[in-house]
């Protein structure tokens, strides 16, 4: 079958496309891009490249082949990966990291889909304004970022550029939260604070509680005490990244509470669907990729 995107090569009949991690095997995104590719009646494979760092350079040059449209990136390489690249997007630059790896006309292009992913997902569940040309406004809300790791980065550079109203940045490593807080602050003229003590959070009107640290995927634990959880009041959206269990400490306490929740399923797909789009030039087929996620 052919396209008729001209984005895609029309030379080759299979294409590839993949992920580059270590580990892979558990990644849920073979599942729901290729749902999408087949959708769209894209002859493409998406594949598992389990890739320890020693074997990277060679993985990201072999993206250069006719027949590959590029790739994601997980963990341990979206830093990595940053150098490899003859093009960086402005976005994944300011983050440090990039997720997908778009290969057009003999170039390799890097971008970041996490970060405008998570703002995606917030407006999905009645989170911020999502205007015409796809942009988030967050104006009003108080961000309380969990983490300060690669997906705190990101989602502290899509909440700033989304001008959040605030921002507080918890981290069980203060130093951490400080540098990320100090270079957001260098883009964005609203509030920033950082801390590593949750007994210290107030409570803000329309605040949005988003777990960036892996506290909850391996273990049945918060990043937030239960008694500082319920100083929050009921307008209060509790977002948790993890997305494997669908269910974490965080997210049950939240919904006891009475307070609305989501899992990191939404974030999941609409990073993958943006990616998928950088890929292909074509409008990705939400529907069909959430129902192969189960959503
Ligand atoms: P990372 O770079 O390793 O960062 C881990 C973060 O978790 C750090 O802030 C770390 O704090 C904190 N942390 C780890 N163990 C902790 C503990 N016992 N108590 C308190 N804090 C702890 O990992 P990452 O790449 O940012 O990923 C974080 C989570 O986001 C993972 O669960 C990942 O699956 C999820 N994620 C989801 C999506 C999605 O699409 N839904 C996308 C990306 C990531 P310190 O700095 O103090 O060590």
């Amino acid at each position: 079958m052919s396209t008729s995107n001209e984005r895609l090569p029309q030379s080759t009949p299979h294409l590839r496309v993949g992920l580059i991690g270590d580990p892979v095997i558990h990644s849920y995104s073979p599942r729901f891009q290729q749902a999408a590719l087949d959708a769209v009646g894209i002859p493409a494979h998406y594949e598992l490249w389990h890739t320890p760092a020693l074997q990277l350079v060679e993985r990201v040059r072999s993206l250069c082949e006719g027949n590959c449209l590029g790739a994601n990136v997980t963990i341990p390489h979206k830093e990595a990966v940053l150098p490899l690249v003859d093009h960086v997007d402005p976005l994944a630059e300011r983050i440090g990291a990039i997720n997908t790896i778009v290969h057009r006309d003999d170039y390799l292009y890097g971008y970041n889909t996490d970060a405008p992913g998570l703002l995606h997902a917030l407006a999905e569940h009645g989170i911020g304004q999502l205007s015409y040309d796809g942009k988030v406004s967050l104006e009003g809300y108080t961000a309380i970022l969990l983490g300060a790791g690669g997906a705190a980065r990101g989602a502290a550079f899509a909440l700033t550029e989304a001008r959040v109203t605030r921002l507080i940045i918890l981290n069980r490593h203060l130093e951490r939260a400080q540098l990320l807080a100090a270079e957001v602050q260098q883009s964005y003229d609203g509030p920033v604070f950082s801390l590593s003590d949750p007994t210290f959070l107030i409570p803000h009107a329309s605040s949005i509680i988003i777990n960036a640290t892996s506290l909850g995927m391996h273990e049945d634990a918060s990043p937030l005490p239960a008694e500082v959880l319920g100083r929050f009041n009921t307008d209060t959206f509790v977002y948790d990244m993890i997305y494997n269990p669908t269910q974490t400490h965080m997210l049950i306490q939240a919904r006891t509470m009475g307070l609305r929740a989501a899992n990191g399923l939404s974030m999941l797909l609409h990073q993958g669907a943006l990616s998928f789009e950088l890929w292909t030039g074509m409008a990705a087929p939400l529907a069909i990729m959430r129902a192969a996620l189960a959503l």
